[in-house]
């Protein structure tokens, strides 16, 4: 309705889809579970940007969504949400991995499962990385010991299914964080090969800038598909 457009254009926010819903105005609008709520105030998280208000409450009601915002705008939080939110509602037990975040590099993992941990505080959300640099066995064994979300680079990930049975197929939120610079650097035909192994997810996309190649990936994993743009697009 017109509120919602004008809301959206205040706050730069671009939509296209069906049944998108408005943006919130703050984590305590929309039904998130309270312990989450106060997890993001002690992370010092007061309100949520731009790009939070428009892609959670469009992540939580199981939409496909390619996201593009400037670098700094706040994505992270904006899929981890969604994904504490769903693994702590759904009767995980034992714990399988419901969500994979895929980035580029061993360092983006590291800090996405460090801004993860501060979400999930104090619930049942565990986390794996899945990244170069340590030890695959101890990677595996975290995994097998049950754990709510797994966040990795697609190489690592690739080697580890080759080598060892861990079962992908109870994943229903896929994540690709800088989609833009895994296909940069070569990832798409990887990226590919780990879709196969899960069974139709929810899959969140996000980019700093979108490309034929970022599109290409985004209709290659996913159907009706939201885009939200958020900011003047960066070139
Ligand atoms: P992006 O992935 O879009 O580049 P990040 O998710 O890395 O951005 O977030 C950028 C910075 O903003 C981080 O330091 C993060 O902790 C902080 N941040 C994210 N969301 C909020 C928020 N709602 N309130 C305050 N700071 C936030
Ligand atoms: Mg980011």
């Amino acid at each position: 309705n017109y509120q919602t457009e004008l809301l959206r254009e205040r706050l730069e926010i671009f939509v296209r889809g069906d049944s998108i819903p408005e943006p919130i105005l703050s984590f305590g609008s929309c039904d998130l579970p309270q312990k989450l709520v106060q997890n993001l105030e002690a992370t010092g998280y007061e309100m949520p940007t731009p790009v939070q208000m428009q892609a959670i409450p469009t992540a939580l009601i199981g939409q496909s969504i390619l996201v593009s915002a400037q670098t700094g705008s706040g994505k992270t939080c904006s899929y981890l949400v969604p994904i504490v939110c769903r693994c702590i509602k759904i009767k995980n037990n034992p714990q399988k991995p419901l969500a994979l975040v895929l980035t580029p590099t061993r360092e983006l993992c590291i800090q996405v499962e460090e801004q993860a941990k501060l979400l999930g505080k104090g619930l049942p959300f565990k986390t794996a990385l899945v990244v170069g640099g340590d030890a695959m066995a101890g990677q595996v064994y975290r995994i097998k010991q049950g754990v709510s979300m797994i966040v990795g680079t697609p190489g690592r990930l690739i080697d580890m299914l080759i080598k060892h049975d861990v079962e992908l197929d109870s994943i229903s939120i896929l994540v690709l964080d800088e989609v833009d610079c895994m296909v940069e650097q070569g990832f798409y035909e990887q990226v590919m090969q780990i879709f196969q192994a899960l069974s139709q997810p929810q899959v969140l996309m996000y980019s700093a800038t979108i490309s034929k190649q970022v599109e290409k990936v985004a209709n290659s994993l996913a159907r009706d598909i939201a885009y939200i743009s958020v900011g003047r697009p960066n070139k």
